[in-house]
């Protein structure tokens, strides 16, 4: 048919139908009590008008309704450090009802991570990655009664300093980890098996941090900065970076989101899950420390588990002492403490 109209008649045509369509679609949506919103795109959403609750958005984000409807900036928590973190609710997501994550977007974030959390999750590429950033963090955690997981993506198999054959390295680091973690209170410790030093941002790995955040189910992620941190080049290894960002990417939308990789929910029964916070380590944009000086020797302790990474150096304490006080100071903490710091980014 269009071959037989003048360009403009088809292109007229065209416009029409897409107007038409449009209208059409406003028309049924309009008996559901839905407020239809326009974007700068001129695109369609919608949203109901009792609570600020929006529909099912298949594969759509809550987010970006949020920003769409103007309802995410941020504001400060009137209950200062905010609140605590500490059911162990059902999931928000999945299969029944109206998602609880979608009603959230019309409150503002916390200013503050929260005073406590039931579980925390920290996802990092290699073994001893957690102990050098974060150990001390841990260990206060945990000693606060938050139950803590590590989901170590590599096994280290390219790390070490000696000639300790290439096939045993990995064994050998998975079990210094697991005794590191104990140092600072945790036994639950996973282990992805990625190859070291070849990580990329794959959909695979998505898959596999958000299987871990929904068998987790924690309030709290903490993992590393998918940002380059350029004072201390080191910190910012390629996998690092890597993980970072697939365990964002894992955080928002795909463990949230119960349409992000089905089979999780239908072959293994992983419900959907909405991590609150998340912690960076080794961020360039650090706004929050932790003042870890008195939990300092058990976060040595735990790296002294690292005997193929550190076991040559007499001045870990010094050394990694050194960088927690130029922390600590950074952050205007006393001089003599010892802080790790991160970027605290609110994620419900
Ligand atoms: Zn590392």
């Amino acid at each position: 048919m269009l071959a037989t109209m003048a360009p403009d008649e088809a292109g007229a045509d065209r416009h029409l139908d897409h107007q038409s369509v449009r209208r059409e679609a406003m028309e049924r949506l309009r008996p559901r009590g839905g407020l239809i919103l326009r974007t700068r795109r001129d695109g369609l959403r919608i949203r109901h008008s009792d609570d600020g609750e929006l529909p099912s958005a298949g594969a759509h984000s809550p987010r970006c309704h949020a920003a769409l409807l103007g309802a995410a900036g941020r504001g400060a928590h009137p209950a200062g450090a905010g609140p605590a973190l500490r059911s162990r609710g059902p999931a928000t997501g999945g299969r029944r009802g109206p998602s609880p994550r979608l009603r959230r977007v019309t409150s503002p974030p916390p200013s503050q991570p929260a005073a406590h959390v039931d579980r925390a999750l920290c996802v990092l590429a290699h073994p001893d990655d957690v102990d050098f950033g974060s150990a001390g963090t841990v260990a206060a955690w945990t000693a606060a009664g938050t139950e803590v997981t590590y989901c170590v993506v590599t096994d280290g198999d390219a790390g070490g300093f000696d000639d300790t054959p290439r096939e045993e390295m990995g064994p050998l680091r998975q079990a210094e980890q697991r005794a590191a973690a104990a140092a600072v209170g945790v036994t639950d410790v996973h282990f992805l098996g990625y190859p070291d030093g070849r990580l990329e941002p794959t959909l695979d790995l998505r898959r596999d941090i958000s299987r871990v955040i929904r068998q987790v189910r924690p309030q709290r992620v903490l993992t590393s900065s998918p940002e380059r941190f350029w004072e201390r080049i080191g910190a910012s290894h390629p996998d690092h970076l890597i993980v970072g960002e697939s365990t964002l990417r894992a955080v928002y939308p795909d463990a949230r989101n119960p349409f992000a990789f089905p089979e999780l929910l239908a072959d293994e029964g992983l419900d959907a899950w909405t991590v609150q916070e998340v912690w960076l380590g080794a961020s360039p944009r650090a706004d929050h420390a932790v003042d870890v000086t008195d939990l300092a020797d058990r976060k040595f302790a735990a790296l002294r588990a690292h005997v193929t990474q550190v076991g040559h150096r007499d001045d870990l304490e010094e050394f990694v002492g050194g960088w927690m006080r130029q922390t600590a100071r950074g952050h205007g903490l006393p001089e003599g403490r010892m802080a790790e710091a991160f970027h605290v980014v609110y994620t419900a």
